[in-house]
């Protein structure tokens, strides 16, 4: 059951170099499963019993069921599709010698040393004119093509006393010899199956060619890139189609730019959740104050992954909130409210998980370590309910290969199905009714 889920995981994220692709793969599905694509700019006709999603910018996507009985209020998983990376900057090839390098800058915070001496390639999103049009078409090149060498040891004899580098100076990847200026462009644009020069712009990131593996003296342990947080984005859209109806209306939601702030009309600051559910309610000929009341009754579950406990650093974890790898579901935890997870978000979620079967498990930050923060405290600014931040528990966060444990992903996804089949009613102040 773990090895194929595993191997459907991996797919899933091998398939997805960029949000861009990750985007694709989730439409191809939606598409297969006969869900239709509404479009922002056009009228939306909703059915009961219909399967709709809408994308926005290429690179966001957010599905939805309308029941066909009556709906309580919505249940929204929210993730993210964007990983940390190297952009491609515009007139990227730069002479060093008999040596052509590309020059990039980096999207989001990462660990360098884990990008160096590894086979990389590019992939990301073209536009391009056909006929009186502006098109964009996805590309990716299919081949080991560029590698970041790290300094050796020999010249570098400090290196293992800590390691800190600059972007501009080492980190732009080799790309090749005596290359002519404008020849990077010309390979994307044949990648991408268009003629020279044809390409009018685009968003190019590098990505790690190493496929995802299962190992440890059992198989305990997964690995592989944009675990975080297509970990989340695949068992988020797994539980969505296999959840049967209940008195709620899903959603999966899948953001980008987490990694850089999410303040961009695709990312969880915007509107676009808000968006849509208004559209769903206005489509469905709610009465004006229908949106805010179904509000009430609504849950989100802000979904991207948690620091596991480390084996050779225990010292930085929480004391009493270190969650394992293969220990189940994570329930995020913060103070400051960086997590969202509150006294009656954890009571509604973790009743959730013990009617799935699912463990749960609890993090903190340390309380002298600073910590990450994700999407789900922004996104709340925008669509107020109740809201818990969970994720899976991995090692090495950000790094261009990650590691998370090979049961939980099956945890997550029999958690989210369960989650999709539930509604949380207000009953009263502080009363929750769970159906
Ligand atoms: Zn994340």
């Amino acid at each position: 059951m773990d090895e194929t889920v595993n191997r459907a995981l991996f797919d899933f994220i091998e398939a997805s170099p960029t949000a861009f692709h990750a985007v694709a793969v989730m439409k191809r599905e939606l598409d297969l499963a006969g869900y239709r694509q509404l479009l922002e700019g056009k009228d939306w006709r909703l059915l009961p019993g219909g399967g709709y999603y809408v994308i926005r910018n290429g690179s966001a996507l957010i599905a939805f069921r309308i029941p066909e009985g009556a709906w309580n209020g919505f249940q929204i998983v929210a993730s993210h599709d964007d990983s940390p990376a190297f952009k491609i900057k515009e007139n990227p090839e730069k002479a060093e010698g008999p040596y052509v390098k590309l020059n990039v800058e980096k999207y989001g915070g990462m660990p360098y040393a884990s990008w160096l001496d590894r086979p990389l390639s590019v992939a990301g999103r073209v536009l391009y004119r056909e006929g009186g049009r502006i098109r964009t078409r996805l590309v990716r090149v299919e081949r080991d093509l560029v590698l970041i060498p790290s300094l050796a040891i020999h010249i570098n004899k400090e290196v293992n006393k800590g390691f800190s580098c600059q972007v501009q100076k080492e980190l732009l990847p080799l790309y090749g010899e005596k290359t002519e200026p404008g020849s990077f462009a010309e390979q994307i644009a044949e990648a991408a199956g268009l003629p020279a020069g044809g390409i009018l712009g685009s968003d190019l990131y590098l990505y790690n060619r190493q496929k995802g593996s299962v190992w440890g003296r059992e198989g305990e342990f997964i690995s592989i890139g944009r675990l975080d947080d297509l970990q989340c984005v695949y068992a988020s859209l797994r539980g969505f189609l296999e959840a049967k109806e209940g008195r709620s209306l899903p959603v999966h939601c899948v953001f980008d730019n987490e990694e850089v702030g999410s303040s961009t009309k695709q990312g969880a600051g915007s509107p676009f959740l808000r968006d849509t559910l208004l559209r769903i309610c206005e489509g469905l000929s709610d009465s004006p104050a229908g949106y805010r009341r179904r509000l009430a009754s609504s849950f989100m579950v802000s979904a991207d992954n948690a620091h596991g406990l480390h084996p050779n650093y225990p010292e930085k974890s929480c004391p009493t909130n270190r969650p394992l790898l293969n220990g189940g579901v994570v329930l995020k935890y913060s103070a400051s409210q960086r997590y969202t997870t509150d006294g009656a978000a954890a009571a509604i979620f973790g009743e959730i998980c013990k009617r799935a079967g699912v463990p749960v498990q609890t993090y903190a930050n340390h309380s002298d370590i600073a910590g990450g923060s994700t999407l789900g405290h922004i996104s709340s600014g925008q669509v107020a309910c109740n809201c818990a931040d969970i994720g899976l528990a991995e090692l090495a966060m950000h790094s261009s290969y990650e590691t998370a444990g090979a049961k939980d992903t099956a945890y997550l996804i029999s958690a989210a199905r369960a989650f999709y089949e539930s509604s949380v009613v207000e009953s009263g102040y502080g009363e929750y009714k769970l159906l």
